[in-house]
């Protein structure tokens, strides 16, 4: 491993940087530049992610930009800073926290934000090095995409450069540095820092940015007795709301819920240990450092509007009423139920399920996830056999999921009768583009790091192209959609990345 000498010529990308955040002032961040990562090689690119921020692909190709993602050369425009923030973590206020390990370059005129995520120290890195590994950096690069890939709102992933930089975590494992993209990283933990530290004045600032920025029909929303903030809180209590709805359907499981990995944008952000559940089981834990469960994919609905009330009483000096407040984040407790139920019937077929549901297909609804969870029936597979079932009519490779015949066969009668025929097409078509056929289970995950740490990022490319596009059935990759492998069980992913 050779040592890259760091440039000091600006490389021009031909992007227009706007920096909006930069603006807030020097009490939101801290100005550096990323720390050099030796000897840089590429793991993973998305061409998708490089035209959404207007981003000429072909620089994927370039030696050069390869550079700018390692931290090894500055790039024209940009004013890289480190943003400061705090956080409960684990239900316990944390204090100040920040980008310990994420440099945020700028905004393209798409008001698109490039974040290096591993590009060393910051000001806010407390004990930790800076620096990310590469198994956790694919990760997070091939979940930002599957998520957006399957509509769920989420940052982006532009692409993920490795070292052969030795990083010191419970083993010697090797650098990586994932760019990610998101209109903003502004987190529920940015609104806390400047709320639990008094410093009003900028907490209004940020309110003002996000509001004028993100949320400008708060300033028109007479529902809040003309009260933006309160606009936002709800705004905000329903992005939230509809993206652990989406969770919830698919059965992604976020890993750390606390209010710094929380986006005031409602994206899902800061893939660590999630997990696409395998074997349906509702109080699945999947991150190996979260020994109470908090966490837990059914404790997700719950902390998500626990998170949401610190935000609402991070803004209170703003809103001023707690009756405000209270009505603001009230939304959630409908929007997520209704959103849920809603993207539950889409999963069976039945697009009136949600605000005016039927107690039969209530019912129906929650009759499966009793019977997948006393089942441990996969996930994924029954959703995408049932799609694929006609109706429930053609049964056989869904029935075979389940230990207990007997009910999957009364559960799926009851099913066909509910799928008149005549709405049969109609109910596949709506089922086969709601139940993917591709998600990242953990097992893939592994296989493609596994290959990756030999140098062969094969893996990873094909991973990338089927969960870009999970509900195509991509003939010939059957074997990326099947049930788990034993060993998958066994996969342990805790915090440390
Ligand atoms: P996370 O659990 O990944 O959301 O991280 C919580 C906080 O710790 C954030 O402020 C991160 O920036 C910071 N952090 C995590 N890992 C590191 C690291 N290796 N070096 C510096 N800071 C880190
Ligand atoms: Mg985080």
């Amino acid at each position: 491993m050779t040592l890259t000498p760091q440039k000091t010529s600006l490389l021009d990308v031909g992007l227009t940087w706007h920096n909006s955040f930069s603006q807030l002032g020097r009490s939101f961040y801290t100005p550096l530049a990323p720390h050099p990562l030796p000897s840089p090689y590429w793991v993973g690119r998305s061409t998708a992610v490089a035209h959404a921020m207007g981003l000429d692909a072909a620089w994927l190709d370039s030696p050069d930009f390869l550079d700018v993602v390692a931290g090894n050369q500055p790039m024209a425009g940009t004013q890289p800073l480190a943003s400061v923030y705090s956080g409960h973590q684990f239900g316990q206020w944390a204090g100040q926290l920040g980008d310990g390990r994420a440099i945020l370059l700028g905004e393209t005129a798409q008001g698109l934000e490039l974040q290096l995520k591993g590009a060393g120290p910051t000001p806010y890195s407390r004990r930790g090095d800076g620096r990310a590994v590469l198994r956790s950096s694919i990760r997070e690069f091939l979940c930002s995409e599957a998520m957006h890939g399957l509509g769920i709102a989420t940052s982006r992933a532009l692409c993920v450069v490795g070292s052969d930089a030795p990083i010191y975590r419970e083993t010697v494992e090797t650098a990586a540095v994932v760019a990610r993209v998101a209109p903003s990283f502004i987190r529920f933990g940015h609104f806390e820092h400047f709320s639990h530290s008094h410093q009003h004045e900028a907490l209004k600032k940020l309110a003002d940015y996000v509001i004028d920025r993100f949320y400008p029909q708060c300033r028109m929303d007479d529902k809040h007795a003309g009260n933006p903030y309160a606009a936002l809180l709800e705004a905000v209590s329903i992005r939230t709301a509809k993206m652990v709805a989406q969770w919830q359907a698919v059965g992604f499981c976020h890993g750390v819920m606390n209010t710094d990995n929380m986006s005031i944008l409602g994206l899902t952000i800061d893939y660590g240990p999630f997990q696409f559940l395998d074997a349906f089981d509702p109080g699945h834990i999947c991150n190996h450092s979260d020994t109470q469960g908090r966490y837990a994919f059914d404790q997700q609905p719950n902390i998500a509007y626990w998170n949401l009330f610190c935000l609402g009483d991070a803004l209170l000096p703003l809103i001023k009423e707690q009756g405000l407040a209270m009505a603001a984040l009230a939304s959630y407790k409908t929007v997520f139920p209704t959103t849920f139920e809603a993207l539950m019937g889409a999963k069976l077929g039945l697009t009136d399920l949600g605000c005016n549901a039927s107690l039969s297909d209530k019912t129906l609804l929650e009759d499966i996830l009793k019977l997948l969870a006393e089942n441990r029936v996969d996930y994924p597979l029954f959703w995408r056999h049932l799609s694929n079932s006609e109706g429930g009519t053609q049964t056989q490779k869904v029935r075979d999921l389940f230990l207990n015949r007997e009910a999957a066969d009364a559960w799926l009668l009851r099913y066909s009768a509910r799928i008149t025929p005549a709405g049969r097409m109609a109910a596949t078509a709506l089922m086969l583009k709601t139940n993917p056929k591709f998600v990242l289970r953990n097992h893939l995950g592994e296989q493609a790091i596994q290959q990756a740490h030999l140098k062969d990022f094969s893996q990873v490319e094909t991973l990338l192209r089927l969960l870009e596009s999970p509900y195509e059935e991509h003939p010939g990759f059957d074997g990326y959609a099947a049930l788990p492998p034993a060993w998958a069980s066994s996969i342990e992913i805790s915090c440390s990345s």
